[in-house]
């Protein structure tokens, strides 16, 4: 991505199978003879057995710090509730909001779509959406996950795709949301890329439903280039491209922040396989092939790739792909990977990758000013046994005389107070939307206090949302049901 010359990188060899394929992808860049000058740190399974929750000591941190750059094997999650992904911590402590995932049809390794040529890349914003990991249970049989999209957020990320789509000469690009149910969250990404598109005229820029980017994937796949899309479509989306294209074992990836950026598979730590000597390491040679070119040693990452790719002509398999043929463990792969480096593929195409320019981290924090905004009520949420009706009428009785109206309860979204002709499943958490009683005045806050204190005697509330109007339009969602 970015052309820096600095050798200096952090490597976390991982869990389960990392350190075997970090090593064959060190083996390899070593042999390409790129000297790396290497700062070997701890993170996983590791870390969280000593206790840490967060899966990543400090030495880690302070390592990728000093260097901007880490080499990682993949790391487990531990179950359960009190742990985090370590991956995750990574990603969003360094803010790599972008993560690259390049695939394509590789020569030999046959798939259903071995004949399609594919050449595919999902750019999935990385450290925002239902990924924030801002969690709740609202109730004890309710549980809550906010879907946290930034206008800064989906600029820096549809930015990125663009760049990249540039760089690497490529010619559409989709951007896949749900926007049509998620007209906030997943429709910002959407107006975001509308909004930016403009600005890179030679790419085609393209809106597609994040279900129907996937049926299309099953279908005919050679329709795309890049796709840039939310975290969690992304991490779903690149599974289904790296299954078409092999699966997980050839899935690089590259984690890019304006500062720190992180190499790493697309798989796991798969501890079925885990030191077996027979884990395909291809994925974290291309991974590493990416870091390569991102801290300027391009001619090495392309050296590598052509002698990743003429070993599969030459025929060599592990053993995810070998079906009834002779596998080659981990370490006859890579020996035959770095005896190919300086062959070049004369059947597969290698493309040209240009200069990626990064969307600058902001020192400041960021926020959108429109024109106009005012608070015109507020939603409260509630744990009731009560039925709609009850609720209500009990609700209304509270809250006669103030200056806010319930203007309709909804259950899980769907309205069902005033009471509704359809059978609504019931769970005991209900929205009660709150307007002000004169629609020209604004809801102020001794107004909301006035309601929360009309409300909390008599009812088990959980959560209060200001209802806000952005430039005079709504911005919030009205629930399924509601006129
Ligand atoms: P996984 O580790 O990717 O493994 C799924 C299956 O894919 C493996 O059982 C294996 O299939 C195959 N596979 C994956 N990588 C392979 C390789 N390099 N060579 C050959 N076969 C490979 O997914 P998971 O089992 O869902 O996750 C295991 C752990 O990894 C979890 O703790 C998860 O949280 C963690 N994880 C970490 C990352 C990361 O660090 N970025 C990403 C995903 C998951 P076979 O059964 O056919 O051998």
């Amino acid at each position: 991505m970015s052309a820096s010359t600095n050798n200096h990188i952090t490597v976390v060899p991982g869990d389960g199978i990392g350190p075997e394929v970090v090593e064959a992808a060190l083996r390899v860049v070593d042999a390409a003879g790129v000297k790396l000058q290497i700062e070997r740190c701890e993170a996983g399974s590791r870390v969280f057995a000593r206790g840490d929750a967060t899966g990543v000591p400090q030495e880690t941190i302070d390592s990728v710090k000093r260097t901007g750059v880490l080499l990682k094997g993949p790391l487990e999650t531990p179950i359960g509730y009190g742990a985090k992904s370590a991956n995750v911590t990574l990603r969003k402590l360094f803010e790599t909001f972008g993560n690259i995932r390049p695939v394509r049809t590789l020569p030999g390794v046959k798939t259903p779509f071995s004949d399609r040529n594919l050449d595919i890349v999902i750019v999935r914003e990385n450290v925002e959406d239902l990924y924030s990991g801002v969690e709740h249970m609202q109730t004890p049989g309710v549980a809550q996950c906010l879907k946290l999209i930034s206008r800064n957020g989906c600029e820096k990320i549809v930015r990125l795709a663009f760049e990249f789509a540039v760089a690497e000469g490529r010619k559409t690009l989709h951007c896949a949301t749900k926007a049509n149910i998620m007209k906030l969250t997943e429709g910002m990404l959407q107006r975001t890329f509308d909004d930016i598109a403009p600005e890179y005229p030679d790419i085609q820029a393209r809106q597609i439903l994040v279900d129907n980017c996937a049926h299309q994937l099953a279908m005919r796949p050679e329709q795309f280039d890049v796709i840039v899309t939310t975290n969690m479509n992304g991490d779903i989306l690149s599974d289904l491209t790296s299954g078409l294209t092999g699966g997980l074992g050839f899935a690089p990836s590259a984690n890019i922040g304006s500062r720190v950026s992180i190499f790493e598979a697309v798989h796991g730590s798969a501890p079925d396989i885990a030191g077996k000597n027979v884990a395909n390491p291809t994925a974290l040679v291309f991974s590493a092939a990416m870091m390569l070119r991102h801290i300027g040693e391009g001619a090495a990452a392309t050296s590598i790739e052509h002698a990743v790719i003429y070993s599969f002509e030459q025929g060599i398999r592990t053993g995810d792909m070998a079906g009834t043929a002779k596998a080659a463990s981990t370490t006859e792969f890579t020996d035959t990977v770095i005896a190919n480096l300086g062959k070049r593929s004369s059947i597969s195409a290698q493309r040209e990758h240009g200069h990626v320019k990064v969307p600058p981290m902001v020192e400041s924090v960021e926020c959108v000013r429109p024109g106009s905004r005012r608070v015109v009520g507020a939603d409260v949420f509630l744990e009731s046994v009560l039925m709609p009706g009850e609720l209500g009428r009990k609700v209304e009785s509270l809250v006669a005389g103030s200056a806010l109206k319930l203007a309709g309860i909804a259950n899980r979204g769907t309205a069902v107070y005033p009471e509704v002709e359809a059978k609504v499943g019931l769970v005991d958490h209900y929205r009660c939307r709150f307007l002000s009683r004169d629609a020209a005045k604004d809801a102020d806050d001794s107004q909301l206090i006035d309601l929360m204190q009309r409300l909390a005697g008599e009812l088990s509330w959980m959560h209060v949302e200001k209802l806000q109007q952005f430039d005079g339009e709504d911005a919030f969602s009205k629930s399924a049901g509601q006129a």
